[in-house]
């Protein structure tokens, strides 16, 4: 295809430079911070909630891409460069998607449901992988944008597609029923999660349904509402584990053993799990394989291999100061993409490495494919590759340099922890390579005790403030203490990733720690120390200035410096009276300032004391009309217009219509908001847990723990768990006041806690030596412990010692 007949096809309008492109060997992207065709890029320039594709532009052309589809021309005129001028960006890229779909005539089955579809399209593709070349969609790219770019993947040798289609509110199916023309369509479940975006159930049901639109083949869990709203699909498959009207009945019988009736036909297969959800993940696969014609034989031998699915990538603290992240489930040719992004994005400094298995279902013949592996990791940057497997070990002349190995045993042999220092490592391998053992030699082992941060929720819970904020308003993100207690280095990271303008940290030396981790986005601190000037200046950070002290010794430091306009944020005391200028001395500080050019008043900002407590409503809006009048002050004062910033969390939650030129975003990043209402569209950031190290049986009246203020009243379990007040949890939540969770129930914690160690009574809790406690996450909140301990959920968060190792999720 030419530019002219991809203007066509996408219905554009050319405008620029036809011959700047040569579409030959052109890859899509929609993410400026992923090139993985480098400058051979066609950048779709959408736009969101709360990013615009278009601001992009400038920056990528400066790299080298040449080729855009937009919906608003830049102002700015460039030469070389081509763009593609449609109404609507993402339709178009929609309609590039069903393009290259329709070039293909094989089977695609299409996945939908409220729960289990990476996991139903995983195991199909394990289950089926011997008979067909799958092209699958990478991890959970079930979105209207994940969709098309997983499209773009399809290959002439594929010969069954299996992608996931996830919807959350109306008129979205049919997008992605019209992109992907599924064949077979499978309703997995239909769950009650995942209900904003509909009016009710039946709405959000004929949604999904839409997908079926057009199928041969349907595959849903036996209900008779959509069986009726299904009538028009020829061949319909309905499974069930209660009803003898299902096409297919299954029955769990027990010990792991599920039987399957078809056709008057009744065989037995085992499982290798058991739980409701799994049951029901097998049975939509057990179906597919009969559709696909099958024998009982078959799915018998295959079933019982099913494995769990990990679907995040998980970032681990190496030995040697190396960050391990652990891929060992995957490896096919598109997820290998998304991990060297990921990789990317965890990298701080230092060396880049690869280990990489066998890759598969590129849709590629293998020369080609280990050619296209080479590129990508020379495209990013990769400094040592390791690739292990019969097949990639073939291909010395392309992996000159590298190192292979045929096996993992020949690599384990020659292993020597002592060969990787300061390396942020991806391994990467498809299950039957056996990775995790290479993980678990690389891995620095931890006392049982770990914080787990899961990064997707942070994202989520900063995308859901700026859901509430006007699209200009700027964020800042305060990482203060540690990134309250979740980590500021990985935290930081991952804001300057999703593009907040600021970042906020107490002291000089939070801020020097980010910088030196590589993060480059503007840092405020807040309580800069006279003594740290020197050092603020050298690493770029920006002072808090509050007073006339500080401000005389910064600017005096800043011209010894010779600086230009340094920026500086001035504090306005409006009511909290912590640190800050009163309005009364703002002529003052104009007067200072007026007459140098080596600072620049970056922005103006103040602090409520209360904008969690609705009793002191009037109070807050009487700081806020305070801090308008000091604004117009310094701006009248200094001829310039600084930014304006007064709300934190909660403030944003309830005053935010002053959110003005920023907000300053603290602890609802890490999923506490200030109320019920709030906290339900927060997802739980850190999960503190632990195992039970040992359990006792105690008969009645004994005692438990130091000053024995606990006594035992009837026979009763005890167990013990290496975790204190040393670690962080406060004194107070012992002797009956608090419960950590285990197996599905509570256990009251008896007795006082230790400095190392506590201990809870787990009579009534099926557990044994060795089983996970969560102390606080899902089922135990942050809010929960302060409210029991008399504290606010800022203090328990940043109490959780550094001794206990942090764990970073993401997918
Ligand atoms: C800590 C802090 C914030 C963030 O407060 P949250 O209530 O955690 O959102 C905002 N502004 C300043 C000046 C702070 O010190």
């Amino acid at each position: 295809m030419n530019i002219v007949e991809l203007a066509r096809l996408l219905e554009a309008q050319i405008v620029g430079n036809i011959d700047a492109v040569n579409l030959e060997t052109y890859g899509v992207s929609i993410d400026s911070r992923s090139l993985q065709h480098g400058t051979k890029t066609i950048f779709f320039a959408l736009t969101g909630n709360n990013h615009n594709g278009h601001d992009f532009i400038p920056m990528l052309v400066e790299q080298g891409v040449r080729l855009f589809v937009v919906h608003k021309l830049p102002l700015l005129k460039y030469e070389n460069v081509c763009f593609l001028v449609v109404s609507d960006s993402l339709r178009a890229l929609q309609h590039f998607a069903s393009y290259r779909r329709d070039l293909f005539t094989y089977p695609l089955i299409g996945i939908t449901g409220s729960k289990g579809k990476t996991i139903v399209k995983e195991w199909l593709n394990f289950l089926l992988g011997s008979e067909y070349t799958i092209i699958k969609s990478p991890k959970s790219y079930n979105s209207q944008t994940g969709v098309a770019l997983s499209l773009f993947g399809i290959q002439k040798q594929h010969d069954l597609g299996i992608f996931e289609a996830g919807i959350s509110t109306v008129k979205e199916m049919d997008f992605l029923e019209s992109m992907l023309r599924p064949t077979i369509s499978v309703l997995t479940s239909i769950g009650d999660d995942h209900q904003e975006g509909f009016s009710d159930i039946e709405q959000k049901i004929d949604e999904k349904l839409l997908l079926f639109k057009n199928v041969n083949v349907g595959i849903v869990p036996y209900d008779e509402m959509i069986l009726s709203r299904l009538k028009f699909v020829p061949r319909l498959v309905s499974w069930s584990f209660q009803n003898d009207s299902a096409t297919v009945q299954f029955k769990y019988k027990k010990d792991g053993i599920l039987e399957v009736l078809c056709d008057g036909i009744r065989f037995d297969v085992s499982v290798p799990f058991n739980d409701e959800a799994s049951l029901q993940n097998m049975a939509s696969c057990i179906c597919t394989m009969l559709i696909l014609n099958y024998s009982a034989e078959q799915i018998q031998t295959r079933i019982p291999n099913l494995y769990g699915i990990e679907l995040r990538l998980q970032v681990k603290n190496g030995q040697n100061n190396c960050i391990v992240i652990d891929d060992s489930y995957n490896a096919d040719f598109q997820s290998l993409k998304i991990a060297l992004d990921f990789l990317e994005k965890h990298h701080k400094g230092g060396l880049k490495t690869v280990i990489l298995s066998n890759v598969f279902q590129s849709g590629f013949g293998e020369e080609e494919l280990y050619g296209k592996v080479k590129e990508l990791l020379v495209a990013n940057q990769i400094t040592k590759f390791i690739g292990i497997g019969p097949a990639v070990s073939k291909y010395k002349e392309i992996f000159k340099g590298d190192t292979l190995y045929p096996n993992l045993d020949s690599f384990l042999q020659k292993f020597s922890v002592s060969d990787y220092h300061d390396e942020t490592i991806l391994i990467k391998g498809a299950r039957s390579f056996r990775f995790d053992k290479i993980v678990n030699l690389l891995e620095e082992k931890t006392h049982e005790t770990i914080l787990e941060v899961d990064m997707d929720s942070i994202r989520h819970n900063l995308n859901f403030y700026r859901s509430k904020l006007n699209t200009e308003t700027k964020v800042m993100v305060m990482v203060k203490a540690f990134g309250y207690g979740n980590g500021s280095v990985e935290v930081a990271k991952l804001l300057s990733h999703e593009k907040v303008d600021y970042l906020g940290v107490a002291f000089a030396d939070e801020g020097i720690a980010l910088r030196k981790a590589g993060i480059k986005i503007p840092i405020i601190v807040m309580n800069p120390e006279i003594s740290a000037f020197p050092a603020m200046l050298a690493y770029e950070l920006e002072p808090e200035i509050f007073s006339f002290k500080v401000l005389n010794a910064f600017l005096k430091l800043a011209r010894e410096h010779n600086e230009h306009l340094y920026p500086i944020h001035l504090k306005i005391d409006t009511g909290m009276h912590r640190l800050g200028f009163f309005n009364s001395e703002l002529l003052k500080v104009v007067e200072i300032l007026k007459h140098t050019n080596v600072l620049e008043v970056k922005s103006v900002f103040s602090h409520l004391s209360s904008s969690d407590m609705p009793e002191y409503r009037d109070f807050t809006l009487s700081q806020i009309k305070i801090f308008k009048e000091a604004c117009e002050v310094v701006k009248q004062g200094l001829n310039t217009n600084p930014i304006r910033h007064i709300l934190n969390t909660s403030g944003i939650f309830n005053y935010t219509e002053h959110q003005m030129d920023m907000v300053r975003v603290g602890i609802g990043l890490y999923g506490v908001g200030n109320d019920e209402v709030e906290n339900n569209q927060l997802l739980n950031v850190g999960t503190l847990k632990t195992i039970i190290l040992q359990i006792r049986e105690l008969d009645e009246g004994e005692s438990v723990g130091y000053g024995r203020r606990f006594r035992t009243v009837k026979r009763t379990r005890i167990a013990t768990i290496p975790i204190g007040y040393a670690d962080g949890i406060h004194r107070s939540w012992g002797n009956g006041i608090g419960e950590v969770y285990i197996n599905g129930e509570f256990a009251s914690i008896v007795g006082s806690i230790c400095m190392d160690m506590l201990m809870v009574d787990v009579t009534d809790v099926v557990c044994e030596e060795g089983d996970l406690v969560e102390i606080f996450g899902k089922h135990v909140s942050v809010s929960a412990i302060a409210a029991g301990t008399g504290t606010i959920p800022y203090e328990i968060m940043t109490s959780i010692s550094q001794r206990v190792k942090r764990v970073f999720f993401e997918s």
